[in-house]
Order: structure tokens, then C-alpha cells, then sequence
């Protein structure tokens, strides 16, 4: 891979400072051509075991220092991250396979995160409690959680993790980060500039592996770690939690999405139809805010669709190091099968193909539209993960906010329209962590992330986030003692 900085494609596990290979590697490929990108070491519970062991010991210095300091090496880890952003993205695509403008834009919004939390870290206020006796204060502490691990997922190999440490290191945590199997070279890129910038030995470990139990039961059972922060799917964050329990770590869980996207008769539709392209088709709709399920009031329908047919059709599939293709491939072949099975059952039942339906060549599935859609159809209950629009009509208000929130999930919903009391109206009654009214990208750091029901629980991002990574501590005096 052509990089200006070689030394950020790094091919061993991060662990104490070190940097260690194993006789046992696992290859990590580009889903454009199935090359082979790099074999990295395949860990295990041992050196779990060691890095936790090295994040705990780098805990007791690391949550000792003082927030300006943290906050200086956060900024300068930003920077870093800023100066080698066109490395970082090259490797995100060819691991990742998401066009190379969407791995800048992801780069920028990984290192804006830890921009964000150094600005955060002087700021982890305590308070002062008025008490209702007369001889007793009541003082709040923050304090840092201790050692946590981050499990992150493939489909943002950068973000992901960046949103999880800026807080956690702010706080005065340590971390040990298990990144995805498809991607770890953006998670050692990221390691290798944590060591560049000056992080202590142990304050930022990164383990690979192929298979994830091991790693995952070491990291949710060893009670030295006391917060999992988890990003993946539902069915492994459920398991995830149930593994918690033993040791009863504070937890957060940024899951699985089913975003309704709703088009109302009083929408501009070329706008809508931006909305609608930007949230589904954005790295080959494989993110948790994907719309899933697009609603369309009936008097619009027809013309919405026309639009979004016409521009959907204009995106170019193509690797993701060509500038001008918007769809790259999908993750692997499983990934495939899988939105083609949907896109096959939805057919079955009356569905109708506008657009696509098909899998292209390779890893690709070519940009789709069904139209016909009915909420009884499996595609409309799953995460899709691909770039497959399914139309649904909708007749009334009231109907849509039903079916929109007739699913477990609870992470994004999307919304067009014009009438201001309805927008209030829609936004309150839609059962989502996070709403976009007339605009399909919703992610910024300022903004909490993050979901409700069975897409989980905590904020990433925001002034709400370190929440997540300080123990609420208060501490009562009795100014009246002897002692
Ligand atoms: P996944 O299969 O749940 O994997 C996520 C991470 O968990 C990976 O690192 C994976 O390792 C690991 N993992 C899997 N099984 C494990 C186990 N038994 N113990 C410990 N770790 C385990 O999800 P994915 O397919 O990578 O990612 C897509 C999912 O993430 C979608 O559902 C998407 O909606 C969700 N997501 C949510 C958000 C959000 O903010 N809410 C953001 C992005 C993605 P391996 O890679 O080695 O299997």
C-alpha cells in the first residue's frame, strides 16, 4: 500500500508499550479484490490478560495526572491524527472498502472526538450539595471508572474507537481496545500514533484476534476491567451484558439500528430525496443509522420515487480508492448473501424492484429501490446493512409514527416535512435516541449518540459523554466533629 508514512501500517498488537507478534496470524483483507493487506498476530486470553494487566498498572499514574495534561496529549494525539489523515484513510479503504472522500470524512470525525474530550477533560466538574443537616457538607467527586475495554465494529474501523478512548483517557481511564477482525490496521494506525504523541506505556493496548470469544470473555469477566463500552451488533451486546453480570461493570452498548426515514405530502422532495441518499447509501449502507425503512405519504409517492430513482441511478459502484465511485463493496460474502436473501424474500411477497436487486460483481451489491414494501416483510425488521432502499406508502400521520416505532430498535429516525407543529409533534412521538428533521446526516460530536430499547444504552460524544467513563462519588463531612 502506497503510504507517505509507512511506519503507520503496523502488523503487530500494541500491548504495554510493545509491540508483539505471535506465531499465529490471521490474514486482514481488501473486500475490493480480496487481496491479502497484512497477517496480524491472533491473540488470545493470555495477552488479554497482559494488557489488562498493563492497563491497570498504567491506571494508577495515568489517573493521577492532571486534566491539562490529558488534555494536551488528547490535542496533540488530534493533531497527529489530522497530519496523517490521507494515510489513515487509504488504509481505512482498502480494509474497509468505503470510498476514500467517506475515510477522510471519517478520519476527521475520529480525531474530532478527541479534540473534542481534550476541551472536556479540565471540565469534569464535581458539585457542592446544600445538606439538610445543619453540620453536614455533601461534596460530589468524579472520578475515572478504572481499566476499559472497547469492542468496536468494522463498518467505522476509526470513529469507533476514537469516540470510545477520548472520553475514556479524559476521564483518566485506561484502555484495552478489541477492534474488528476485518479491520484492525486502522486500530494499530491509531495505536501507533497514541505512541507517537506520548501516551505512557499501558494506557492504550490494542489486541487482534480472528476469533472474538476468547478475547470477549476474558475482557467482560476479568474484574479488573470495570466498564465495557461495546459497538456492534444487538445479538452481541446482549451476550456481551449477560457476561457483565458476574462482575456487574458499568456498561455501554451503541447497537444495532432500524432507522425509519419519512417522507410527509408537504416535504420539498429534492431535498428529501438528498436526505434519503445520504443516510441509506453512504458507505454502501452499512452503518447502524442507515435509513431501513423509507415511508412515503401517498400523495407523493409516485413523484418521490421517480426523484430518488433517477438520482440513486446515477451512483457509480467502484473501489473505494477511485475518487469519483460512491458505493464500494460489501464487507465479505456473507454480507452479500445476506441483503440479496432479503431483497429476494421481500420479491416473494410483492414487492417490486425499481431499481438493482441484484448483487453486482464481487463484493458489490448494485444501489437498490423496492417499492411496495409492506411492514410484514423480514427486510423491514432486520438491519439491512446494504445499499437496498424499500419504499413503503403511508396514508396518515398517525399511522406512520405507528409503524415507525413498531420494531425494537430505537437508535435514528429521519423525518421531511414542513408544518412546524407537526415537526414538534413527530420528533416527541418517535421512540428514537436520535431524530433528524429535514436532513439525513445527523452524527457530530457535539450531539449525544446513541440509542434506546434494543439499540442500547450510554452517550458517545457530547457534554453528556464522559459520563460514561467518571464514577459519581459524594463525600459527607460533619464540620462539627472533634476528631
Ligand atoms: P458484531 O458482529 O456485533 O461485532 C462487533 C465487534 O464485536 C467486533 O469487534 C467483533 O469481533 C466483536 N464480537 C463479536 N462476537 C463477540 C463475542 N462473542 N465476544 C466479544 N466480542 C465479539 O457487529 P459488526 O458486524 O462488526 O458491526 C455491525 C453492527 O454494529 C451493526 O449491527 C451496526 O448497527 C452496529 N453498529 C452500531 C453503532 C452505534 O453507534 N449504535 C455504530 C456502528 C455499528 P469480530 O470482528 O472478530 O467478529
Amino acid at each position: 500500500m502506497e503510504l507517505n508514512n509507512k511506519d503507520l501500517f503496523c502488523t503487530k498488537a500494541y500491548v504495554g508499550g510493545e509491540w508483539i507478534g505471535s506465531d499465529n496470524t490471521f490474514n486482514v483483507l481488501n473486500p475490493y479484490d480480496q487481496t491479502v493487506l497484512a497477517q496480524v498476530p491472533d491473540l488470545g486470553r493470555k495477552e488479554t490478560v497482559l494488557a489488562i494487566d498493563a492497563a491497570q498498572k498504567a491506571f494508577k499514574e495515568w489517573s493521577h495526572t492532571t486534566s491539562r495534561e490529558r488534555a494536551n496529549l488528547l490535542r496533540k494525539y488530534a493533531d497527529l491524527i489530522l497530519e496523517h489523515q490521507q494515510d489513515l484513510a487509504r488504509i481505512l479503504t482498502c480494509e474497509q472498502g468505503k470510498p476514500i472522500r467517506e475515510s477522510l470524512g471519517e478520519i476527521k470525525y475520529g480525531a474530532a472526538f478527541l479534540q473534542w474530550f481534550s476541551e472536556e477533560a479540565p471540565r469534569i466538574y464535581g458539585d457542592i450539595i446544600p445538606s439538610s443537616k445543619e453540620d453536614h457538607r455533601i461534596f460530589v467527586l468524579k472520578q475515572p471508572v478504572g481499566v476499559v475495554a472497547a469492542i468496536t465494529p468494522w463498518n467505522f474501523p476509526n470513529a469507533m474507537i476514537t469516540r470510545k478512548i477520548a472520553p475514556a483517557l479524559a476521564a483518566g481511564c485506561t484502555v484495552v481496545i478489541k477492534p474488528a477482525q476485518d479491520t484492525p490496521i486502522s486500530a494499530l494506525a491509531l495505536a501507533k500514533l497514541a505512541e507517537l504523541a506520548g501516551f505512557p506505556k499501558g494506557v492504550l493496548n490494542v489486541i487482534t484476534a480472528e476469533s472474538p470469544v476468547e478475547i470477549g470473555e476474558e475482557l467482560t469477566t476479568n474484574p479488573k476491567i470495570r466498564k465495557l463500552s461495546f459497538t456492534g451488533s444487538t445479538a452481541v451486546g446482549k451476550l456481551l451484558m449477560r457476561q457483565c453480570a458476574g462482575t456487574v461493570k458499568k456498561i455501554s452498548l451503541e447497537l444495532g439500528g432500524n432507522a425509519p426515514f419519512i417522507v410527509f405530502d408537504d416535504a420539498d422532495l429534492p431535498s428529501a430525496v438528498d436526505g434519503a441518499i445520504a443516510s441509506k447509501y453512504r458507505n454502501a449502507g452499512q452503518t447502524c443509522i442507515c435509513t431501513n425503512r423509507l415511508f412515503v405519504q401517498e400523495t407523493v409517492y409516485d413523484d418521490f420515487v421517480t426523484l430518488l430513482k433517477e438520482r440513486v441511478s446515477s451512483l457509480a459502484m467502484g473501489s473505494g480508492l477511485v475518487e469519483e465511485s460512491n458505493i464500494g463493496p460489501l464487507i465479505n460474502a456473507q454480507a452479500v448473501r445476506k441483503v440479496d436473501q432479503l431483497v429476494d424474500s421481500a420479491v416473494q411477497q410483492g414487492a417490486e424492484v425499481v431499481l438493482g436487486g441484484e448483487p453486482s460483481h464481487d463484493l458489490f451489491y448494485k444501489p437498490t429501490i423496492i417499492s411496495n414494501v409492506t411492514s410484514t416483510m423480514e427486510i423491514t425488521k432486520n438491519e439491512i446493512f446494504g445499499p437496498v432502499m424499500p419504499v413503503i406508502k403511508f396514508g396518515q400521520e398517525q399511522e406512520v409514527i405507528e409503524m415507525a416505532n413498531s420494531t425494537n430498535y430505537g437508535l435514528a429516525a429521519y423525518f421531511y416535512g414542513r408544518d412546524i407543529s407537526r415537526i414538534w409533534r413527530v420528533a416527541e412521538a418517535l421512540d428514537f435516541g436520535i431524530v433528524g428533521v429535514n436532513t439525513g446526516l445527523v452524527s457530530a460530536v457535539e450531539a449525544p449518540f446513541g440509542g434506546i430499547k434494543e439499540s442500547g444504552f450510554g452517550k458517545e460524544g457530547s457534554k453528556y459523554g464522559i459520563d460514561d467513563y467518571v464514577n459519581i462519588k459524594y463525600v459527607c463531612v460533619d464540620v462539627n466533629s472533634n476528631i
